[in-house]
């Protein structure tokens, strides 16, 4: 069986746009609005001689109740749960906010390895919000672009060593 990576995070990060970076195709529905990203998505990657299997957590960006905020709690700690690496997603545009910090300790209790994604950092933007980064206490940011692919070196060394 492939190994499994979870790329987690809060809404509108672009951990979609990092699926589909990875995956390959446009598997994982990216979108402008919030909300559009609802289902767990999973693809095999083929990353540079890695293998692995993706899983694209939802977004349920529209979160406006407190069952939508459990059920994609839920979600998340199920790819969590499947995960021997979970690549964890923040947009270093605009740093660290609250709404990553469940994320990061559903991340945290986990155990297993994780690599930290300050994305939307192309051109060298974000690098205030990558510092902030560091406080989550998960590691070193990789400043990252989806977008663009940018970083996906440096993601892949870490995932090398990771999986
Ligand atoms: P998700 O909710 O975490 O799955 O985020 P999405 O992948 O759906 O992306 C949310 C928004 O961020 C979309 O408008 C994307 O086009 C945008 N986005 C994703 N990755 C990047 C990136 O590397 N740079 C920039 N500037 N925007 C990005
Ligand atoms: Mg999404």
């Amino acid at each position: 069986d492939l190994p499994t990576v979870a790329i987690v995070g809060r809404p509108n990060v672009g951990k979609s746009t990092l699926f589909n970076r990875l995956v390959g195709k446009k598997l994982a529905l990216v979108d402008d609005r919030p909300g559009v990203t609802r289902d767990r998505r999973e693809g095999d990657v083929g990353f540079g001689g890695l293998a692995f299997r993706i899983i694209d957590t939802a977004g349920l960006e529209e979160a406006d109740s407190e069952s939508l905020l459990g059920r994609m709690r839920l979600q998340t700690e199920a790819a969590i749960l499947e995960a021997d690496v979970v690549l964890f997603v923040i947009d270093a545009r605009v740093g660290v906010l609250p709404a990553d910090r469940p994320f990061a300790e559903m991340v945290r209790r986990a155990g297993c390895p994780v690599i930290l994604i300050a994305n939307k950092a192309e051109g060298g933007a974000g690098m205030a919000g990558a510092y902030e980064a560091f406080s989550l206490g998960l590691g070193d940011p990789i400043p990252f672009s989806a977008e663009h692919g940018e970083g996906l070196g440096e993601l892949h060394s870490a995932l090398q060593e990771a999986l």
